[in-house]
């Protein structure tokens, strides 16, 4: 009797083993470990739902995915940008996902329009400037960025970076080619110097002078103020008086081939609750996509911004055209 107890209790552990074991998830991330795996860990503790993950640049996750198809092991890639992420959605990579909960959590703005991919945290690439060489009233747009008195004083990275693909292709979906030509063309006439391979070393090149102005996303000002507290630049929220200042997200999608397809709906949905949302986004020094939640303070800090509401799958469908104008502008 004692022995028929004890194997009925074991084959009932097994079993919830074996239940247990089903929640397992595999994700592809093109976001760091740092920034990945304290959230990962905060889900298996709360959940029991183990997380096993690879992390890799979003070109080589994408071109594994396609590779792996059917077979892929993975049920939810992570990237950055709305660019990198419209374009796995394009190339199949991805299905939708039909969630109340991620349409109440995630602003329409932010996401797929066919729910194949949701922003998590949103960056915003806004106008840095010097605090000794500029005042904020010398600023107002993107565009006044190519007037006169900018002449010789602009620094801008590279247009070869998806972030300013996106930037320049929501420009023409706010206000068509010709005009937004006309506008990076007239930056281009005001660069102080070569373009910048990353955001920082263009804000380093303020710092010594090269330059007074340029564009940058905020988590790198963020980052070089942690280091550098007290440095003489400044974050400005252009646009304000009409589109809003330029936003993009990193964000995720659950794969077309999803092996545990519910259970990463169910991650997903917490990725983009309240008590996910800080932990997305305060280590990078995002915003959380969700509006309920705050920004960690130090990013709260850097004052209140009206966003561009346009949805950020443009800048995908857009990139090309946003390529090819740059190139014809002479935007390196
Ligand atoms: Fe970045």
């Amino acid at each position: 009797m004692r022995y028929l107890k004890s194997v009925l209790l074991s084959s009932a552990l097994l079993f919830t083993a074996t239940a247990f074991a089903a929640d397992e998830l595999v994700v592809y991330s093109a976001r760091n470990e740092q920034l990945i795996k304290p959230l990962f860990d905060a889900y298996t503790k709360e959940t029991g739902t183990e997380i096993k993950f690879i992390t890799d640049k979003e070109g080589p996750l994408l071109e594994r995915l396609k590779a792996e198809g059917a077979n892929t092991p993975a049920d939810m890639l992570i990237t950055v940008d709305a660019g990198n992420l419209w374009l796995a959605a394009k190339e199949g990579v991805l299905a939708g996902v039909n969630s109340k909960v991620l349409k109440a959590n995630i602003p329409v703005h932010l996401r797929d329009p066919d729910n194949r991919w949701f922003g998590l945290s949103v960056r915003a690439r806004t106008i840095v400037y010097s605090t000794v060489r500029v005042k904020p009233a010398d600023l107002s747009t993107y565009e006044a960025l190519g007037d006169a008195q900018w002449k010789g004083r602009l620094c801008l990275r590279t247009s070869k970076k998806v972030y300013n693909q996106s930037l320049v292709a929501m420009m023409i979906a706010r206000q068509g080619e010709a005009k937004t030509e006309k506008i990076v063309k007239s930056w281009v006439a005001n660069l102080a110097t070569d373009v910048f391979p990353d955001d920082t070393q263009l804000m380093e090149a303020i710092l010594a002078g090269q330059c007074d102005v340029g564009i940058v996303n905020t988590y790198y000002f963020g980052r070089l103020e942690k280091k550098q507290p007290g440095l003489p630049l400044a974050l400005y929220w252009p646009n304000q008086k009409d589109r809003g200042v330029h936003v993009n997200v990193s964000g995720a999608g659950i794969t077309a081939h999803a092996q545990h397809r519910a259970a990463a709906v169910k991650f997903l949905e917490w990725l983009s609750s309240e008590k996910a949302q800080n932990l997305f986004a305060d280590e990078n020094l995002e915003y959380p996509a969700n509006p309920k939640v705050k920004p960690h303070a130090s990013v709260a800090a850097w004052g209140q911004f009206k966003q561009d509401t346009i949805n950020v799958s443009q800048a995908g469908s857009l990139q090309v055209k946003a390529v090819m104008l740059m190139d014809r502008a002479g935007y390196k």
